[in-house]
């Protein structure tokens, strides 16, 4: 955003919403209250989780494949705390994904056939970021979502193309548009809490310990700072941050 631009806030709720993450939980970290306020308010929201979540796991004894079933279930807990219709699953090894050619046709086909007028992703241009899978996932988006635009682009899917009307992305260093999102907070942090695999390794609480409450008290801190510093932005309470682009 240009010094003196004003941020753009609260879009009018999308009809279709698809949210693409490339691990379990991190489309909720990402835009998981701004999607459970659009599913409450009627808004067909999907979820597309591209890998398959394998090593997420500080524990060298643990199946991959185990890991991966428990995965799939916890993602669609959390589905069901944000109100989303579906989650769809590519199956991508975690840690491994890249922005292909077959990639991009499956994202592709998934584009096609939910018709989101709000698409939603990762910053693949968020500098420093570490994860190789969140670049990769968000330049497969992008990739993705221009293929599915334009009819010359697998025409063998025998699918209409579908131009979303805006893309949103998570984890932005340039925000330009806030999401309200103080009554669906609570909503997100059960959404990631239903990640239990997840909590020692992400979220930092361990279960078997004494601690726990406090540790889980803590990461949900850290998730109000961080939605009440973007809220501070809009002088609002709280909110989640994207960089937009209209030009789809
Ligand atoms: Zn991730």
């Amino acid at each position: 955003m240009s010094p003196g631009d004003r941020p753009s806030v609260d879009l009018p709720t999308p009809a279709r919403v698809l949210a693409v993450g490339a691990h379990p939980d991190d489309i909720e970290f990402g835009c998981g209250a701004t999607l459970a306020k659009w599913g409450a308010a009627g808004a067909e929201v999907h979820l597309l989780v591209l890998t398959d979540g394998s090593k997420g796991t500080w524990d060298p004894a643990t199946d991959p494949a185990a890991l991966a079933a428990t995965r799939v279930r916890e993602q669609d807990d959390a589905r069901r705390h944000l109100g989303a219709v579906a989650v769809h699953h590519t199956d991508y090894v975690d840690g491994e994904l890249v922005d292909g050619p077959a990639e991009r046709e499956a994202v592709c086909a998934v584009i096609r056939r939910t018709r989101p007028t709000v698409l939603l992703t990762h910053d693949p241009w968020k500098r420093y970021r570490l994860h190789p899978d969140h670049r990769a996932a968000g330049f497969l988006v992008l990739d993705a979502a221009v293929a599915a635009r334009d009819p010359h682009f697998f025409p063998e899917q025998g699918l209409d193309p579908h131009r979303p009307a805006l893309i949103l992305l998570f984890e932005a260093d340039d925000v330009d548009h806030y999401e309200r999102v103080a009554d669906t907070f609570g909503t997100k942090v059960d959404a990631l809490l239903a990640h239990r695999s997840q909590w020692q390794s992400t979220m930092d609480i361990d279960a078997e310990s004494a601690d726990a409450d406090a540790q889980r008290a803590a990461f949900v801190d850290r998730l109000r700072r961080e939605v009440a510093a973007h809220g501070a932005v809009i002088g609002d309470a709280a909110a989640e941050g994207f960089k937009r682009i209209d030009e789809v």
